[in-house]
């Protein structure tokens, strides 16, 4: 990102499925410094995580008695309503801590964020609020710097994120840090990089889009570009079994073999993450070997097709998701095969299932 800029590491969504308890650990020993959660709960549990002191921002929701606990944490938090700036002048000042905030703005997203209107006010309240808050952060969001389709969109509001920031500056107010980049804006988008990023999806070794990908590298393969995956997902095989031709495989009648087949069922189902809409579609590794889903994705199990594997025995390796020998299951392919996005295919994966940390 550059000298200097400060990197706030985004961990919402059970830090994208990855869990937030194992991956600040992680980031914290590659340098991270800085995380952004969307609510209370995931800042406290990267409270809980931290061993470095690191600074935790809250992006999202807050109700009023956790902004108590926010600023007596020193947790930055966004605020994006005026009720919201004068009641954190009033906590702070209950407390005798400084609330740390950031201030949202309107830019063109339309989800949170101050319109124009407010300006007036919450500059005045910045003001006569100096000496309980700490004004960290001027921020904004844009709307899909993921895809080029919206490029006109977001330089619009890299323009106005600019006009507001020179008006805060006029009246006398400054923030610390001047952030608008999520990952696919600071790979894209030079110069919305600013004083600081927000970065998620990208640092789990994912790309926002292929059209990102494709910008900064002019190619469409992922697999030697600067990201690496950091997830697998694994399970095992459950049971075995042949079945005749003719015969049908789980609810319904959407898979009949045409030939005597070997199958095998996983334990795993759309309650884990594995989408239905992998029904009849979707593939897992099985001894290296690509092999497909036959019939309906139930809520816990998945069957699949192994009649040209030879030897699957009850407990074998079966991979959703990573490498298996030579063959490799990706995210994005995967996303493909369901019609989902990486970030929601992540944000989906349980917090039941367990996750370890290999070398
Ligand atoms: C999710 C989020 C980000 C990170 O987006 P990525 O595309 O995953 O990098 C940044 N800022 C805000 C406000 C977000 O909600």
């Amino acid at each position: 990102m550059g000298p200097n800029i400060r990197f706030s590491s985004v961990i919402k969504g059970n830090a994208y499925g990855h869990g937030i308890d194992k991956f600040v650990p992680i980031a914290e020993w590659a340098g991270v410094r800085h995380f952004a959660a969307f609510s209370a709960d995931e800042a406290y549990l990267v409270k809980q995580a931290s061993t470095k002191k690191s600074g935790i921002m809250i992006m999202g929701y807050l109700s009023d008695d956790q902004l108590e606990w926010a600023i007596e944490n020193e947790i930055e938090y966004y605020v994006f309503d005026l009720n919201r700036l004068k009641i954190s002048i009033m906590t702070a000042q209950k407390i005798g801590k400084k609330a740390k905030i950031h201030i949202e703005v309107e830019t063109g997203f339309h989800r949170t964020g101050f319109e124009r209107s407010e300006f007036d006010e919450v500059i005045r309240l910045l003001k006569s609020g100096a000496d309980d808050l700490d004004f960290e952060g001027l921020c904004t969001h844009y709307a899909g710097a993921e895809s080029i389709s919206n490029h006109v969109r977001v330089k619009q509001q890299y323009e106005t994120y600019m006009e507001i920031y020179s008006r805060f500056l006029e009246s006398g107010v400054r923030p610390k840090y001047r952030h608008t980049a999520g990952s696919a804006a600071s790979l894209t988008y030079p110069e919305t990089i600013m004083d600081m990023v927000r970065v998620g999806i990208a640092q789990y070794g994912f790309w926002p889009s292929p059209e990102t990908l494709i910008h900064r590298f002019k190619k469409y393969d992922a697999k030697d570009s600067d990201l690496k995956r950091l997830l697998s997902w694994k399970t095992k095989v459950m049971e075995v079994k042949e079945i005749d031709v003719g015969e049908f495989v789980g609810y319904g009648t959407s898979y009949m073999a045409y030939e005597k087949k070997k199958i095998a069922i996983i334990p795993v189902g759309y309650s884990n993450g594995f989408s239905r809409s992998l029904s009849n579609s979707g593939r897992v590794l099985i001894h290296g070997v690509y092999v497909l889903v036959v019939g309906v994705v139930t809520m816990n199990t998945t069957t699949v097709d192994i009649t040209h594997v030879p030897n699957v025995v009850p407990g074998d390796e079966v991979v959703l998701i990573g490498k298996q020998k030579r063959q490799e299951i990706s995210i994005a392919s995967f996303c493909e095969m369901s019609n989902m996005l990486n970030y929601q295919l992540l944000a989906r994966l349980p917090q039941s299932i367990p996750r370890f940390i290999t070398p």
